[in-house]
């Protein structure tokens, strides 16, 4: 699984695609197929130790599974169904769609993969980059993914972004992007400015404060595996698992 490079994919996408992109539903998009699932595959407690599914790795990204959450169907579904919700906002639409693929697409690096073209067949799509540690709780999927070569992988989407700093500040938000999405126009008549850009910066605040808090964790503060593996298909000392 990807981290951090979930929280700041769409600021990337809305950078490049500009107007044609609605940021709240590419964020949406891309948050979408892990949402319902995070909790379940980690154990419902916070300690990580309960665990209430027999195999986490099936649940996330197989079938019978959430796993079809993981699938190009999957966003093409979501994105109809907000077309027809919002009287054909294909903005809307098509924001949601590249959100959710691009996660479909950030997870096929890790070694369980994602079922692509569910439901035709539950075939993994995985390129191994790094291994998938899900089933072994949250802490030590932080250590395994920010130790290996998934970090860099949120380190690059996060250097990408600071290029795009400008796009970050007050006066671009007001000038650019509030006025070409009906959501922010919308959000205009009910909420105050200063809770709009907050709202609008959230995700990426969110995803470079992840990257770093768990960086220090990771490698100065736990005592489990604390040193850098960027070998494909790292961290070594993690299980190999692959997709159910
Ligand atoms: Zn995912």
């Amino acid at each position: 699984m990807s981290w951090a490079a979930h929280d700041l994919e769409p600021y990337l996408f809305r950078a490049k695609l500009g107007g044609a992109i609605s940021l709240p539903l590419c964020l949406a998009g891309s948050y979408s197929p892990d949402i319902m699932s995070k909790w379940a595959v980690y154990g419902l407690d916070f300690s990580g130790d309960a665990k209430l599914v027999a195999d986490p790795v099936q649940l996330h990204r197989g079938w019978p599974g959430v796993g079809f959450t993981h699938s190009l169907a999957f966003g093409l579904l979501m994105a109809g169904l907000i077309l027809l919700v919002s009287r054909g906002n294909r903005m809307w639409a098509l924001s949601f769609l590249l959100g959710a693929w691009a996660h479909v697409f950030s997870d096929t690096l890790d070694s369980v993969g994602v079922m692509l073209l569910f439901p035709l067949t539950d075939w993994h799509l995985h390129f191994d980059a790094w291994q998938y540690v899900g089933q072994a709780g949250r802490k030590e999927d932080a250590i395994a993914y920010y130790t290996s070569l998934g970090g860099v992988w949120d380190i690059l989407w996060a250097t990408w972004l600071a290029f795009h700093w400008r796009m970050f500040t007050a006066d671009h938000f007001h000038r650019e992007i509030v006025p070409r999405d009906t959501f922010w126009l919308w959000l205009r008549t009910r909420a105050s400015d200063s809770v709009m850009l907050t709202l609008y910066r959230a995700s990426a605040f969110f995803g470079v404060a992840s990257i770093a808090g768990w960086y220090i964790w990771a490698l100065f503060v736990n005592e489990l595996h604390p040193s850098l593996d960027w070998s494909l298909g790292g961290p070594q000392w993690a299980p190999r698992v692959g997709p159910p």
